[in-house]
């Protein structure tokens, strides 16, 4: 008899989820939910507020929900947070900062475009130069191309001392990295639901400062469904101008309280970096080469590394994913585009044990 191995995901997709979140799944077929009847309310309502608490920030920011994934946060944000006149700063050194400069293009915005090679950490002295010309500024967070983290503290001190308005992708960072959207003078942010928070990737949240959503229902409506504005007037009530899926809404709800009892994103970010530092350690003694960019921090949820010489990512990743070690195999990632010839990722997101990433490490060795 032969037992399917238990699939390992060192990818940034989570896919892994908390007992709670699972147990939604299984048992909501039972007692479901209409999406804007009265037992919706206090679900919505808890979730919201679970949100901003979680991070912080319940004392200036709001959360808004979406159907959809982190692309449809950034969708929202860009399309919502900015009259269409405004000028934007698109500081992009990664993929997900391309993708930011794609969506505001596609949304007409005016760009002011500062490209630096993936991983490069931006130089503040020409950030201020082009900020000076721009009415606003938009950055990832957490780098999930190069696997660092980007300086939004530096960035919202300079924003605030210019008066500009920061948006912020946090879909890689919120949940799991330290970070203080009050002190850094965010205005408003790109999240998940999935990455960080641990829930399916089905529903997105935007987290917003309340001065800047009073101000925004005066803002042109751009992006049709996608209206932060809209949506949180409805939610405010316990509703949604859209279907919006309760079983969704309740298994975000369940990962907020897993993420409580692990003690909030302080704890959540222990974990991480638990797991991070003793895979680190691990590929240093393998002797695989880190990437670092000067400057810029790792991210706890995974770590980029040369392809060593001699294999190819897709070796790797093919001996990885159906090689059994001690019950387990492994999905990794590959670098993207520009990178992908030198570099491969491995991430270390979701519902796992400590042990899962020793037992990696070993499969690893093998595959190397
Ligand atoms: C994953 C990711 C996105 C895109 O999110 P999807 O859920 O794949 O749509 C955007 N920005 C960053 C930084 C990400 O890590």
């Amino acid at each position: 008899m032969s037992i399917t191995p238990k699939v390992v995901s060192l990818t940034p997709a989570v896919f892994h989820l908390p007992e709670p979140v699972n147990a939604v799944s299984r048992t909501y077929g039972a007692n479901p939910i209409v999406p804007r009847g009265p037992k919706f309310r206090p679900i919505l309502d808890r979730v919201r507020s679970g949100l901003v608490e979680a991070l912080g920030a319940e004392a200036d920011y709001e959360a808004v929900l979406m159907t959809g994934s982190g692309s449809t946060a950034m969708a929202a944000v860009l399309g919502s947070c900015l009259r269409k006149d405004e000028r934007l700063l698109v500081i992009r050194n990664g993929a997900y900062g391309d993708r930011i400069l794609e969506f505001a293009q596609a949304l007409g915005q005016p760009v002011i475009d500062y490209e630096l090679p993936y991983g490069v950490r931006p130089d503040f002295a020409r950030v201020e130069e082009l900020l000076a010309s721009a009415d606003a500024v938009a950055m990832v967070h957490g780098g999930t191309s190069t696997c660092t983290l980007n300086p939004v503290a530096e960035l919202g001190a300079l924003a605030k001392r210019m008066g500009k308005k920061l948006l912020m992708d946090g879909i890689s960072s919120l949940f799991v990295e330290p970070i203080d959207l009050a002190a850094w003078n965010v205005a408003a942010v790109m999240g998940s639901c999935n990455k960080g928070l641990h829930s399916h990737p089905n529903i997105t949240c935007t987290i917003v400062k309340k001065d800047l959503l009073d101000e925004m229902g005066r803002f042109a409506s751009r992006t049709p469904n996608l209206e932060i504005h809209k949506a949180w007037t409805k939610q405010k009530g316990g509703a949604h101008p859209y279907t919006i899926d309760p079983m969704s809404v309740l298994q975000v709800d369940a990962a907020l309280s897993a993420l409580q009892a692990e003690g909030g994103v302080a704890g959540r970010h222990a974990t991480y970096q638990a797991r991070a530092e003793l895979l680190r350690a691990g590929y240093e003694r393998l002797g695989l080469k880190i990437a670092r960019f000067e400057g810029q921090p790792l991210q706890s949820i995974g770590t980029m590394l040369e392809i060593p010489a001699g294999n190819s990512y897709e070796a790797m990743a093919d001996t990885l994913a159906s090689n059994v070690v001690e019950g387990r195999v492994f999905e990794i990632y590959s670098a993207q585009g520009k990178l992908s010839d030198r570099y491969f990722r491995l991430f270390n997101m979701g519902e796992y044990p400590l042990e899962a990433y020793e037992v990696f490490l070993k499969a690893l060795a093998q595959a190397l």
